[in-house]
């Protein structure tokens, strides 16, 4: 792994030591900043060496607004990097309604948490490690349960591997396929890890942003507005090109890409010989007749596609972290390389009680006992929820089709109280959340950093709402929002 890095262009790339950027370090806050040792790697060097004492200002002048822009230098740890936690944190500080990160506070079916109690119970065995790459019981069904969605023989021991949440199936692909130089398409808005697994990979990250085509007057955007140029995502293709991300539904915007967007995707993978890394942790959370459609299942994508999924997002317990990645094997061998020398294992209970949920998904499939069919049904109401009550202050939800994600539009407050107090170089998005924050009593996540940064200062009038939420915490929204527009009133 190369990674904690500061990458240029031109010239050598640049290793900070840890002792030179505690974890918690804010480089943007001068008292916290200390000198320390730095490290250049030359380009073609296997092995960082230490240069100089850097100046305290070191990792600020490399990550100045201005080489930024320019595009030569990206940041692995740049402070932008940390705006989700950081938000997160700051939620946690006021007395607020989170409508910031994405997890439901609701509890997981019954039959899933039973399944947990039941691995915790029965079998003492369940307390030991179990099979390197998967609990057989759970990879035999990952392999029939999606075998059949995708249309493929799936074997359970050579095409699937289970992995520490999607999290751990996005790393272990990112550092399994991704070499030195290989340029990886990133779709924009992106869910913030693809950037610095990808630079962590020693890969460059090549961002193609959906365009946004105009609504009439009054009419409130869609995420299916958003869409794939054809021109510019074929242009995006060189012969570096080793990998594409495609996340759908997608992550901050909701955007379920259609067939034809698809199909583009596929023929341009396969005309440059590209594989697809296809993040589809939201396949579920579907709305309004849409259909969620794997990219693996397209005639000749198999063979080049990572199907990426998630039983916290499945059922609705993000803190399991079980996940998976499924394709062919030509693939899948690398990824079982780096797990093997990194994670090893996955947590036995946990991995027991998902099988048994999708054992469970598998008997009910389709009908209206399904988990699957439920809980979009359950997200849908909150989706409307919350789209009515956001605009009853201005704010402008985009609908989205998929995901448990919206984000709003809120030009209106840019336009009305541009100077919201933050530092000058702070995109304003951010700056609304803290305020809203702090006067609202409600946490969002800015948009902007779901775009990659030289693109961010074009979309700093957005925020990510959450909508996988209990009823009394929509209801506690609708309060704050009641005294908001209170507040409004001449
Ligand atoms: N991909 C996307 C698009 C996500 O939104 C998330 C979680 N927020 C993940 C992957 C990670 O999923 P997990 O919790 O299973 O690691």
């Amino acid at each position: 792994m190369r990674a904690m890095g500061v990458r240029t262009k031109k010239g050598p790339r640049f290793l900070l030591t840890p002792e030179w950027w505690p974890e918690d370090r804010d480089l943007r806050d001068p008292t916290k900043r200390s000198s320390g040792l730095c490290r250049a790697l030359e380009p073609g060097s296997p092995v960082p060496v230490t240069v100089k004492h850097a100046p305290p200002d070191f990792a600020s002048q490399l990550c100045s607004q201005q080489l930024r822009d320019s595009g030569q230098v990206t940041s692995l740890f740049e402070p932008q990097q940390f705006q989700r936690v950081e938000f997160s944190r700051m939620a946690s500080e006021y007395d607020v309604v989170n409508l910031g990160q994405g997890f439901p506070d609701f509890p997981p079916p019954d039959f899933a948490v039973q399944a947990f109690q039941l691995a915790l119970s029965s079998d003492f065995m369940l307390n030991q490690y179990t099979k390197a790459f998967g609990y057989p019981p759970l990879t035999e069904i990952l392999a029939s349960f999606f075998g059949k969605l995708l249309g493929q023989e799936i074997d359970p021991l050579k095409n699937v591997l289970v992995t520490v949440g999607a999290y751990g199936a996005l790393f272990t692909a990112f550092q399994a396929l991704v070499d030195e130089g290989d340029e990886v398409i990133i779709i924009e808005p992106f869910f913030d890890c693809y950037e610095p697994m990808t630079l962590m990979a020693g890969g460059r990250p090549v961002f193609v942003t959906l365009k946004l085509s105009p609504t009439q007057d009054g009419e409130l955007d869609s995420a299916s507005n958003w869409q794939l140029d054809p021109t510019e995502l074929a242009s995006k293709f060189t012969s570096r090109t080793k990998a594409l991300v495609l996340n759908t539904p997608n992550n901050p915007l909701g955007k379920v890409f259609s067939e034809a967007e698809l199909e583009l995707v596929a023929s341009l993978c396969q005309q440059h010989d590209v594989i697809c890394i296809s993040d589809e942790v939201y396949q579920w959370l579907v709305y309004d007749g849409h259909q969620h459609i794997s990219i693996a299942s397209l005639p000749g994508m198999w063979e080049r596609t990572l199907t990426i999924g998630s039983a916290g997002k499945s059922f609705s317990a993000t803190g399991w972290k079980v996940g998976w990645a499924l394709g062919p094997d030509r693939l899948l061998k690398h990824l079982r390389t780096v797990h093997q020398n990194t994670i090893y294992h996955c947590p036995t209970q946990g991995q027991a009680a998902v099988a048994q949920s999708f054992q469970h998904e598998q008997a009910h499939f389709g009908q209206a006992s399904s988990y699957f069919v439920q809980l979009p049904e359950a997200v849908l109401r909150s989706r409307d929820h919350m789209v009515r009550s956001l605009q009853s202050v201005g704010l402008r939800p985009v609908i989205p089709q998929g995901s448990y994600f919206l984000i709003a539009d809120i030009s209106d407050f840019k336009s009305k109280m541009p100077d919201l107090p933050g530092d000058a170089e702070e995109p304003y998005d951010s700056r609304f959340v803290k305020w809203m924050i702090r006067n609202k009593g409600l946490a969002a996540i800015p948009a902007s950093i779901f775009y990659s940064m030289p693109h961010r200062k074009h979309f700093d009038h957005y925020v990510r709402f959450c909508f996988v939420k209990d009823e009394s915490t929509l209801q506690a929204m609708d309060e704050k929002l009641q005294r908001w527009k209170t507040e409004l009133r001449p």
